[in-house]
């Protein structure tokens, strides 16, 4: 058509407009391809995402209360069907089984234990880079006896567009990100389903309307109100197994490094 396209990366918009079209509950578990940032431990150029969004009946939490159940399910299995395996894992890299105990604090919380506790000058509003995650896994684990949590509530503004702001405060958003072992393995929220607000929000972020105009206009038959989440299987299984790199976790790890195979 003669117009520059990108080829999307994510099931974002797509599981959104599923929800839209009255699917209840909606997964996908696709190859994610993402460029940045890739020189971590923890980034590949390619991973395995998880995605799910469902509708929301009364508060967000429902998708909490999901992701609480299905990942005890997964350590649960893993323990009792897959010693296993783990026993390999453990033999050439010794590990800490983990200790889940589903656990929610505020981001507002956990800027406060770590203000408390060696960081006096770490902005509430701001987004917490890697030292300061470990920093509070260790915390939390410290002060609740587990390596699982949920952090919620995150500000508004290092969030992306379409997350709904909480009700009482425009400040902060109906966000979260799950941690295993003080890193990330899933971020989420509740979106946006109202095509007014949608627009309002964009435009207060920068985002080009237009650009978005099919994705809005999915919004505009009525949608109910629903949220959902991203998870990296490979994160997940690094941080379950305390390896110190994702790379550990493929067999053909995909980093900016690695031109063959
Ligand atoms: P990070 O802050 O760690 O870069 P992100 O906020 O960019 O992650 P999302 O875009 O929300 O992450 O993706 C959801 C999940 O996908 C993350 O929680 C993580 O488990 C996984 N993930 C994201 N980027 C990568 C990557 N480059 N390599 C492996 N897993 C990833």
């Amino acid at each position: 058509m003669g117009r520059p396209a990108c080829l999307a990366q994510s099931p974002q918009l797509p599981k959104q407009m599923a929800i839209c079209a009255d699917f209840d509950r909606v997964f996908e578990i696709g190859p994610v391809f993402r460029a940045e940032n890739s020189y971590t431990h923890r980034h590949m150029c390619e991973f395995t995402g998880l995605d799910f969004e469902m509708a929301i009946f009364e508060h967000y939490f429902e998708v909490l209360d999901v992701i609480d159940a299905l990942f005890l399910h997964i350590f649960n299995g893993l323990t009792t069907r897959c010693a296993r395996d783990l026993a390999f894992i453990a033999a050439q890299y010794p590990f800490e089984p983990i200790v889940a105990k589903p656990t929610r604090i505020t981001f507002a919380e956990g800027i406060k234990l770590l203000q408390e506790n060696g960081y006096p000058d770490v902005d509430p509003l701001e987004d917490l880079n890697t030292e300061l995650e470990r920093r509070l896994g260790a915390l939390v684990k410290e002060r609740y006896g587990t390596d699982y949590y949920i952090l919620y509530r995150f500000p508004q503004k290092i969030r992306p567009f379409y997350t709904m702001p909480c009700p009482d405060d425009p400040d902060y958003s109906n966000s979260f990100d799950v941690f295993i072992r003080g890193e990330e393995i899933i971020s989420g929220a509740q979106r946006i389903h109202d095509p007014e607000l949608l627009v309002e929000r964009a435009t207060a972020c920068g985002v080009d309307v237009e650009s978005i105009k099919a994705y809005v206009d999915s919004f505009r038959a009525g949608a109910p109100p629903h949220g959902g989440c991203g998870v990296g299987l490979e994160r997940v299984v690094m941080l379950y197994a305390g390896l110190n790199n994702i790379r550990k976790t493929a067999m053909f790890p995909r980093d900016p490094k690695r031109l063959e195979p």
